[in-house]
């Protein structure tokens, strides 16, 4: 199996981490010997109720006994997708109601340009160094680094970059400009928060020039950061809301999520605005209904911000220079990319899954379930501080 894994299926690093999987339970992930890995990582933060929740499981199963795809995005009415458009505006804001569920993040993302290019008949998006939005062609025009753009020129025209965080640049954002797309807090780039109000602020000047927000959710959202949403820590409402990631429990999914008005246009001139054959699946949305519904409803957002602490208090060390992000998106900073890369690895044939950011050398993400408890992170911090300790003697 390993030799057909490399023959058979592409890779897009020369060194895939070549785990073998046998199966994954809670907040553990077994491999083909049986060795389990305690998952600080949880699919990159996807696996927001850990692996086969119960009630996750359960909606899947219900819904394979009833149907699976029927019909392209949208045209017949099908309860799941329904029910979860219904459960995401219950808890958004009155001018984020309408849902648009694509097969994933990027295709929510491109979904949200189209949507910000056809309400306000400008081309200009502005997005930020260092962002990460997803590799389809669109998300790939708003990624901010260009080194991993390069060879795929030309892209979406009309895209210009401006600093996170830095608000000089915000006089960029003019009436020629249709949408600044954020992270609302910045994932690939080393998990960097808004500061100094400046969501607000983005916010201010978009109004003023008319043009609309888009915030990219698909890492922070559906309660990773402690909150259900990440705005809702920087009181800034966006105009278009995109998640996915975590929203799907384990399963592929993506949403762009903006008001009536705006999701409408979808409809006409052109109709078909934006279309997918798979998009709200009737599986994969029963499996995000009960992943948003437990998340809801239990407590596990406001112990998101407990365990937060708990990890802080128990992953200090000398090599780690800082402790970056927000709830259970967290990035340990260590003092290099060298030693970032150490203790990714040993902690791997440790028994505890790490991984790295997509720019940021020297963190280590910590995004673990968030139904993670409180003794597999004491004993996840502790193997950690173990292998930084071999690595400074
Ligand atoms: N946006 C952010 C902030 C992400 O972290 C990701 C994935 O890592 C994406 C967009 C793209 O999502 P997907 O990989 O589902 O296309």
């Amino acid at each position: 199996m390993t030799s057909d894994f490399y023959k058979y299926q592409a890779q897009t690093t020369p060194h895939p981490l070549g785990m073998k999987i046998s199966h994954a339970e809670g907040s553990y992930i077994y491999d083909s010997n049986q060795k389990a890995y305690l998952d600080f990582v949880a699919g990159v933060s996807a696996c927001s109720l850990g692996h086969r929740h119960p009630k996750v499981i359960d909606a899947i199963k219900d819904q394979l006994d009833k149907y699976l795809h029927v019909m392209v995005y949208g045209e017949y009415i099908q309860e799941p997708a329904v029910e979860l458009a219904k459960l995401l505006a219950a808890h958004l804001p009155k001018s984020l109601e309408k849902t648009y569920l694509t097969n994933s993040g990027a295709e929510a993302i491109d979904g949200a340009l189209k949507l910000a290019r056809r309400v306000t008949g400008r081309s200009e998006i502005i997005a930020t160094h260092h962002a990460y939005h997803g590799n389809t062609m669109g998300a790939l025009s708003v990624m901010g680094y260009e080194e991993r753009k390069q060879p795929f020129r030309p892209l979406i025209p009309d895209v210009k970059f401006i600093t996170f965080n830095n608000q000089d640049d915000l006089c960029h954002i003019t009436s020629k400009t249709a949408a600044v797309i954020l992270e609302t807090i910045q994932g690939g780039a080393g998990f960097i928060e808004p500061k100094d109000g400046y969501l607000e602020k983005v916010r201010k000047q978009c109004d003023a020039v008319g043009a609309l927000l888009i915030l990219d959710e698909i890492q922070p959202g559906i309660g990773r950061t402690g909150k259900l949403f990440g705005f809702e820590h920087y009181n800034c409402t966006p105009d278009i809301l995109v998640t996915g990631k975590g929203l799907g429990g384990g399963m592929p999914i993506g949403a762009f999520t903006s008001s009536s008005k705006y999701m409408d246009l979808l409809q006409d001139n052109p109709k078909l605005g934006h279309i997918t054959t798979f998009g709200g699946h009737p599986v994969i949305a029963a499996a995000a209904l009960a992943t948003l519904k437990e998340i809801t409803e239990s407590d596990l957002m406001s112990q998101a911000l407990e365990k937060e602490q708990l990890i802080r208090q128990h992953l200090k060390h000398p090599l780690i220079s800082e402790i970056r992000g927000r709830g259970l998106m967290l990035a340990a900073i260590t003092n290099s990319a060298d030693i970032t890369n150490d203790v990714i690895l040993r902690c791997q044939d440790e028994g505890l899954i790490l991984f790295w950011l997509l720019f940021e050398p020297c963190a280590i993400r910590i995004t673990p379930p968030l139904t993670i408890s409180n003794d597999e992170i004491i004993k996840g911090c502790m193997i950690i501080t173990r292998v930084l300790d071999s690595i400074s003697v």
